[in-house]
């Protein structure tokens, strides 16, 4: 019998089929508009989830909650952005959107996300060579794994520049005891189709308060004052989540603590089969303090290790790709049903961002060169992992 293929994170519902029924409601009731019931019970839903301690906006995406993130802070043309340079695209575009400049900040080797030593080195450099403070900060809690917050909150607050956590891979996550989301002055969740939960596309923006949340609705909303007619005196957007959408999300709610069990379970389940393995190491939380919920398990491979045909692969694209044995392995995998993908590669080795200032220590470039994301979603099973780790065995052996 042939197997299924074997995705990195699919889509997944409720046995249930819960979120067909708040689809259900909002036909019934006809509140098939951006607005309303679901779009309602989802924020307090995630507020919940967030322990109450703060104020959550339903939206179209996460990259939407960024750009919204970043306008709340004032960011505008000509301002300086620090930006977590290994990411995806999605962190650091909303940059542009509002005509502000990137600036890229390597990561530190334990959690891969933003080196707190760099940005500070960066924040007194740009103040040398501009004359002014960078106007934000945005930190990204990489495939799950939180970052380093109390290093990078206190030089936050020592320069007093406000920090955006995009936490798009980080619903579920902890560090030191608080859920992802909720560090620095506003949070960003995904609901993309690939995330922990999935809205069909949709993301939210994270604040501290009413008044911050009242903004963000208006601005999400295309900035219509309050007048019989339509009155607008700033530029809004058209950002807000959809209640068709949000009703799949209140549904997805109810089975989000068994997606973070199952992606914890199959990163448990990699490190006691592949963990032994010479060559290869499988990132883990670095402390106590990290409780990753391990969207996806990565692992890095060691170049000296050799694997099957990577001596027949095609020439090199640009100066920075991943090593010839990690696409071989990926090529092997592919061709065995599974779907293996490099990590993200950094934004200032990108040709869209090659004019954008960079502080870089050489980690995040090494890293896009070894390291490697397998299946970790709620349809991958313990047998598809054995035979995932068995694949990568004999690719390698
Ligand atoms: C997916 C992702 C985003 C963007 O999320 P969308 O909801 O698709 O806009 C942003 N940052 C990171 C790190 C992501 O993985």
């Amino acid at each position: 019998m042939e197997r299924k293929r074997i995705y990195l994170c699919l889509a997944h519902m409720s046995e249930a089929g819960l979120e067909q029924k708040y689809i259900q409601e909002a036909f019934d009731t006809n509140w098939v508009v951006p607005l309303g019931p679901n779009v309602n019970g989802f924020e307090a839903d995630l507020e919940a989830f967030v322990m109450n301690r703060k104020r959550v906006v339903a939206l179209s995406s996460c990259t939407a909650a960024l750009h919204l993130a970043l306008l709340q802070l004032g960011v505008g043309q000509d301002d300086e952005v620090l930006c977590q340079s290994l990411s995806f695209c999605a962190s650091t575009n909303p940059i542009a959107y509002c005509a502000a400049t990137p600036v890229f900040i390597d990561s530190e080797k334990d959690t891969w996300n933003m080196d707190p030593v760099l940005l500070e080195h960066a924040i007194l450099d740009r103040f040398a060579k501009t004359g002014r403070n960078p106007k934000a900060i945005i930190v990204v809690d990489l495939y799950g794994m939180p970052a380093k917050w109390d290093e990078i909150e206190e030089v936050g607050r020592k320069y007093d520049i406000p920090i955006i956590e995009d936490a798009a891979n980080a619903l579920g996550s902890h560090y030191d005891g608080k859920p992802c989301g909720v560090f620095g002055n506003i949070g960003t969740y995904s609901f993309n189709g690939n995330k922990i939960i999935t809205t069909s596309g949709g993301g939210a923006l994270i604040c501290d308060d009413e008044e911050t949340k009242k903004r963000t609705v208006f601005l999400a909303t295309q900035a219509r004052e309050n007048a019989p007619y339509y009155q607008h005196e700033v530029i809004g957007f058209n950002y807000r989540l959809s209640n068709i959408c949000a009703g799949i999300g209140r549904g997805q709610m109810t089975v989000l603590d068994d997606h973070i069990r199952h992606h914890r379970h199959l990163h448990e389940l990699y490190l006691e089969l592949l963990g032994k393995v010479e060559g290869i190491t499988i990132q883990d939380n670095p402390s106590a303090k990290f409780d990753s919920n391990f969207w996806l398990t990565t692992i890095t491979l060691d170049p000296s290790i050799h694997v099957r045909g990577q001596e027949s692969l095609h020439p090199h694209y640009s100066d920075c790709e991943p090593n010839d044995n990690v696409e071989a392995l990926r090529v092997i995998l592919d061709q065995a049903g599974i779907e293996a993908r490099p990590l993200w590669k950094p934004m200032h080795k990108q040709p869209v961002y090659k004019n954008a200032p960079a502080y870089v220590n050489g980690i995040s470039e090494a890293l896009f060169k070894v390291g490697m994301c397998l299946p970790s979603g709620p349809y991958v099973t313990d047998d598809d992992v054995h035979y995932i780790v068995n694949c990568i065995k004999e690719a390698i052996l």
